[in-house]
């Protein structure tokens, strides 16, 4: 069976490489010719556990192959997805340029029947406009060639993403031919081998199923992080309300903790993504716009605690920033809300050295010199005014502190409540965290 997997990113990447770790004959496409060379020679674009070595085992094995030609990805494929970017357009809706420039160019190379699915997160309608960009393409050259389209969000997490992929906590398929359904069920069976489900739904639902699912994890984060301010208010601590409340099996100690604000390429554009289209649709989803509020501001919580501390005087100190990805274990920058805290920072007149474990390329090309960088979490801290503890990296959990010595102040902002404020206290240390007394 072959597949064509178009769009090499996070999500194109990871599902094509596990496709073809079950045995699928699967070609990923990308425009992005530097992208596709790296790839050919083992160079990944993203950091993702695990990624490199499948890719590797699997080019080998000629199960996977990168290129960037059109019809020879798709050529004797079964299914054909569709995982490109869809950035927030500047109203806050998906902009689906790239997957519709997809669909026009797979309706110009198609010579078999196949099914279209489209797997990146698009809203309500787009796998129609996706077949009908197909069909003009199609007409346009006067022949007949059948196909089908579904719809397939994804649901794996940086980080996390081969796990996911291999083992899904549930595949969704929006469909609408059975002939498209039996290419799926042999797509997928072999990752709910585990007795997970695949749920197929109509391709509307299916589309919304997505937005919804990050809405709803984006509303959890949110809604700590408003419970954990609300703590620091009237002397109460929301790790002890998170272990009351996460006990509790309707909410679940899930995706409860509170932080510096939810960041990442997705959960950000998608809950902007939703509330347009609701827009759109005379609906006005007023939860998931106090949760972007709460999100924004949670972002400068840490600022805030700073600038306090500090009695409004941040100008000339010396901050040290440890963990700048938007989440630990990936190196993306999208959105993460250390950038949100380094921009206040450095307009306050402060100087900012920064470390992180895989992440440093990725910021320095969004922040290019305006911020010191350090291989070493240690060498960041010295002469520190400050430290702020942004992306709860494992390799942060034990402080050094005869090293944290060498800090001109000792204070440090834990925007993830990563240690225990008795311990770091008792050290002599001025130590803020979320939510905490
Ligand atoms: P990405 O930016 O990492 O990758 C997109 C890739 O598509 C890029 O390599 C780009 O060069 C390529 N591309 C753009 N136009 C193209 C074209 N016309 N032909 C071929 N390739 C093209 O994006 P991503 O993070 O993988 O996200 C892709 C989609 O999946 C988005 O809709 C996103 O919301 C969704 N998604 C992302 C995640 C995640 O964790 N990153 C998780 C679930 C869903």
């Amino acid at each position: 069976m072959k597949i064509s997997m178009i769009g090499t990113g996070y999500v194109g990447l990871v599902s094509g490489t596990c496709f073809s770790e079950m045995g699928v004959i699967t070609s990923c496409l990308d425009i992005d010719e530097k992208k596709i060379a790296d790839l050919k020679n083992g160079i990944m674009p993203i950091w993702e556990p695990g990624l490199e070595e499948m890719v590797r085992r699997n080019y080998e094995k000629s199960r996977l192959s990168f290129t960037t030609n059109m019809a020879e990805s798709i050529e004797d494929a079964q299914a054909c997805f569709i995982a490109v970017g869809t950035p927030p357009d500047e109203d806050g809706s998906a902009d689906l340029q790239y997957v519709l420039s997809v669909a026009r160019e797979i309706g110009k190379n198609i010579k078999n029947y196949m099914v279209v699915i489209t797997k990146s997160t698009v809203p309500i309608g787009t796998a129609e406009k996706v077949r009908l960009t197909i069909s003009e393409e199609i007409k346009k050259r006067n022949v007949n060639i059948e196909f089908d389209v579904a719809s397939n969000p994804e649901f794996l997490k940086e980080g996390d993403a081969i796990e996911d992929c291999l083992h899904p906590d549930r595949i969704v398929v929006g469909i609408d031919s059975d002939r498209a359904k039996d290419i799926m069920d042999r797509l997928y069976k072999p990752f709910v081998l585990n007795g997970h489900p695949i749920i197929y739904m109509d391709i509307p639902s299916a589309e919304l199923t997505k937005y919804a699912a990050n809405a709803m994890l984006a509303t959890k984060i949110s809604f700590m992080n408003d419970i954990a301010n609300f703590c620091e208010k009237v002397g109460a601590d929301i790790n002890s309300i998170r272990r009351g409340i996460g006990s509790d099996r309707r909410i679940g100690p899930y995706f409860i903790y509170p932080g510096t604000g939810y960041g990442g390429s997705c959960f950000p554009k998608d809950v902007k993504a939703i509330i347009r289209t609701a827009d759109e649709n005379n609906y006005s989803l007023e939860i998931l716009k106090a949760v972007e509020d709460v999100n924004d501001r949670q972002k400068e919580t840490l600022y805030h605690k700073a600038v306090k501390h500090f009695d409004g005087n941040l100008k000339s100190k010396k901050f040290a920033i440890w963990g700048l990805s938007f989440k630990p274990n990936t190196d993306d920058m999208r959105e993460a809300p250390s950038l949100v805290l380094i921009d206040k920072l450095l307009a306050a007149g402060a100087e900012v050295i920064a470390y992180d474990p895989v992440a440093i390329h990725e910021a320095k090309r969004k922040l290019g010199d305006k911020i010191l960088f350090t291989d070493d979490p240690y060498k960041a801290i010295e002469g520190a005014d400050a430290m702020f503890l942004v992306t709860e990296w494992t390799e942060f959990r034990v402080l050094n502190y005869p090293v944290l010595e060498k800090m001109k102040d000792k204070v440090i902002f834990d925007g993830r409540n990563i240690y225990d404020p008795e311990e770091v206290r008792s050290k002599g240390f001025k130590y803020y965290s979320i939510g905490r007394k």
